[in-house]
């Protein structure tokens, strides 16, 4: 059953609450194509695989995380991004992101996801906007084990810099929030869990006592986006295409 664009923007924005964060990108319609929806496509990144698998399946939105206009790009549209646009306007295909809203949902969102595939109960949340979760295994799990339950859950290899304790209390933000690591080290978990690493990490987690695992942006980011698809789909009865677009980062 086809939904007007409009409705289903506002839809969203509200199940999101998309007004209430400070963002680096806007987070709504991005790119306007036609009016009525009946086929939605999901992806983590707005790229162009991801635009030429959403129009190849016949989608009337493509839906992302990671879409265009951030904050620390530059303006002009060249290149792959005018290839980006340019095939979303040929194809009157509309483009939606959602970022932080979407690390952010209670229970669509990254970090939900997050939480529930790697078996931890919700205890907290705390930092800037509420984005780091906090949470606890049922037991203690050495950080060998750890590392293997991580690995499983998300189907890679991870990167762990082991903590003074085993693991039961972690602290865990989707995405490339390695930078949190400075409020984390100073909480009383043990580990703090994010997609990507930097150097300093290593010292930090080695220093501070709380070990780090960087898990994979894009293997952290999967989640929400699926489950805002498919909520939409049930919803709305729309027809729902995912497109896994691999990424080792
Ligand atoms: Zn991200």
């Amino acid at each position: 059953m086809p939904i007007n664009r409009q409705q289903l923007e506002k839809y969203i924005g509200q199940l999101l609450d998309v007004d209430r964060f400070r963002d680096y990108c806007p987070n709504g319609l991005q790119v306007e194509g036609r009016d009525t929806i009946a086929c939605i496509a999901t992806a983590v990144t707005a790229s162009q695989a991801a635009i030429d698998a959403a129009i190849a399946c016949g989608a009337d939105a493509l839906l992302v995380h990671h879409g265009f206009f951030w904050k620390n790009e530059t303006s002009p549209i060249v290149r792959h991004k005018k290839q980006r646009i340019a095939a979303l306007l040929r194809n009157d295909l509309s483009l939606f992101a959602y970022h932080l809203p979407l690390d952010s949902h209670p229970e669509l969102g990254n970090n939900a996801r997050l939480g529930e595939l790697l078996g931890l109960s919700v205890t907290g949340r705390t930092s800037e906007q509420d984005m780091v979760w906090l949470g606890e295994l049922a037991a203690p799990c050495s950080w060998p084990d750890w590392q293997a339950r991580v690995s499983r859950a998300l189907g890679r290899d991870v990167l762990a810099i082991p903590g003074a304790t085993p693991v039961q209390r972690v602290a865990w933000c989707s995405g490339g929030a390695q930078s949190y690591f400075h409020d984390v080290a100073t909480l009383d978990v043990d580990c703090f869990l994010t997609g990507e690493a930097s150097e300093f990490v290593t010292h930090l987690a080695r220093e501070s006592g709380v070990g780090f695992v960087a898990a994979g942006h894009h293997a952290t980011e999967r989640h929400g986006i699926r489950a805002l698809g498919e909520h939409l789909a049930n919803q709305f009865q729309l027809e729902l295409h995912h497109l896994d677009i691999d990424n080792p980062v």
